[in-house]
């Protein structure tokens, strides 16, 4: 897994394999002066606070599972990813389903939206970004798109393709059209204001 350290507008600094690595950029940055500062993983989920990988893979685990040995008599609970929710059960002597806890979801969960399912659009702490899950580009979905909450201007890429324009521009028209609205950016209920520059 790779982590991406961003600060301010969108710019992306630096990548680190290693997330205690990327803390320290991020906490550098913060001590340098700027007045934002995040990481976010290759599945363009932010890395806060409670963000914990999967115990047997490197994605961001999504739930913790029971798991047991002797039928539920002594239980131990495991951090999943998605990927590995998904087959948590299959064979198991025991069920535990009632023991499971949901984790904070994705932040790209939180907005619904009309784009082709080729455009990636994110929530991110200063803006959306939309990203071409076709194209790659240094390892992540290439940029197509910049929305920053506060100045609400749309920033697209040279090599955006026309077609892909055009529906990021009527997503991010939604956006703008709700200037001085408060918006949702976690599901932790964290809101920023459209428009404020
Ligand atoms: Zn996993």
């Amino acid at each position: 897994m790779t982590y991406y350290v961003w600060h301010d507008e969108g710019c992306c600094d630096n990548s680190r394999d290693d997330l205690a690595q990327a803390r320290e950029i991020k906490q550098q940055l913060l001590a340098d002066g700027h007045s934002d500062a995040y990481i976010t993983d290759s599945d363009h989920n932010v890395v806060d606070e409670d963000y914990i990988e999967c115990s047997y893979c490197e994605r961001r685990a999504v739930a913790l599972l029971p798991q047991s040995s002797d039928q539920g008599k002594t239980i131990s609970m495991v951090h999943c990813c998605g990927a590995h929710r998904v087959g948590w059960w299959d064979g198991a002597d025991w069920d535990g389903r009632t023991l499971e806890v949901e984790l904070h979801d994705s932040h790209s969960d939180l907005r619904e939206t009309s784009m082709s399912d080729q455009i990636f659009s994110g929530i991110y702490p200063c803006g959306i970004v939309y990203a071409d899950r076709h194209r790659e580009k240094g390892g992540d979905y290439a940029r197509l798109a910049f929305l920053p909450y506060d100045s609400l201007e749309l920033k697209v890429e040279a090599d955006c393709p026309p077609e892909l324009r055009k529906q990021i521009e009527s997503d991010a028209a939604t956006i703008q059209a709700r200037r001085g609205e408060l918006f949702q950016i976690s599901s932790a209920g964290q809101t920023v204001m459209l428009g404020c520059k």
